[in-house]
């Protein structure tokens, strides 16, 4: 073997992902978020001067697993305490992690912190159901998805038809940079990521409030295995506008 033969890493566990346990089900998107960030902030040297603030629910226990300063959430306030921490720390980076559920039931203030153009970043992680209220029919569920109380399917004659996050914040002013991306193929984790980098990029340029909606896999309450359940959010993901829909 010839000793002079260079290794290059080109990949490895994230320097600031804990060793810990994780307790998301196998094939939750959580659990690849969780690695997607803690990367974006290790790769872009953010470590010491990031803060995350992490929604009720599944997503809660996120603090525990990404070494960075941050704080749990009650229901819905993920976005105003990311907006306080961000108004009393100065140079910090913010971002709000929260499901599809518990951004709805916080809804008033992402919309405020919209409309004064905040200047954090939020993340909600779309897996069609409230998993905080054991899989219930979100206002994102897609018409035809099964959750405990629409278990023959959405139907938009009984419960109305899906809200598409991303397109109602579509024109507050202050929210300079949507984008709506996926985690059912490794690509899309890849594409996820940089969308994640650059709206972390636009936070540091002082660019207004960015978010992202990550359509995600939750297989135990979409009763099936991981494999099908990214085969449903590709699904899904391809009758929505993708990547970039809003840029400064
Ligand atoms: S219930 Fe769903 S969202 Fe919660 S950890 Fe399990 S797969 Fe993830």
């Amino acid at each position: 073997m010839d000793e002079k033969r260079k290794i290059e890493k080109v990949y490895g566990f994230p320097e600031i992902l804990t060793e810990k346990k994780a307790h998301f089900c196998p094939g939750c998107s959580h659990g690849i978020m969780t690695k997607v960030i803690s990367e974006a902030i290790g790769e872009m040297g953010l470590e010491d001067s990031s803060i995350g603030v992490y929604g009720a629910g599944c997503a809660a226990i996120m603090y525990d697993y990404i070494n960075i300063k941050g704080v749990a959430a009650p229901p819905g306030g993920a976005v105003g305490i990311a907006t306080g921490i961000k108004s009393a720390g100065k140079g910090s980076l913010v971002f709000a992690y929260q499901g599809e559920g518990d951004l709805f039931y916080g809804l008033s203030s992402l919309i405020g912190a919209g409309v004064r153009g905040e200047g954090i970043t939020i993340i909600c992680e779309n897996n069609l159901n409230m998993g905080i209220s054991g899989g219930a029919m979100s206002p994102a569920t897609p018409v035809g998805v099964m959750t405990t109380t629409s278990p023959q399917g959405r139907h938009i004659a009984s419960h109305g038809a899906p809200v598409s996050i991303a397109e109602i914040l579509k024109d507050i002013k202050g929210i300079k940079y949507i984008a709506r991306c996926s985690t059912h193929s490794p690509g899309a984790v890849r594409k996820t990521k940089s969308i994640i980098k650059k709206a972390f990029e636009l936070q540091l340029y002082g660019e207004g409030t960015a978010f992202i909606e990550v359509l995600g896999m939750c297989p135990t309450n979409m009763h099936l295995t991981p494999v099908e359940a990214a085969l449903k959010i590709r699904e899904v993901y391809g009758e929505l506008q993708t990547g970039e829909i809003k840029h400064p």
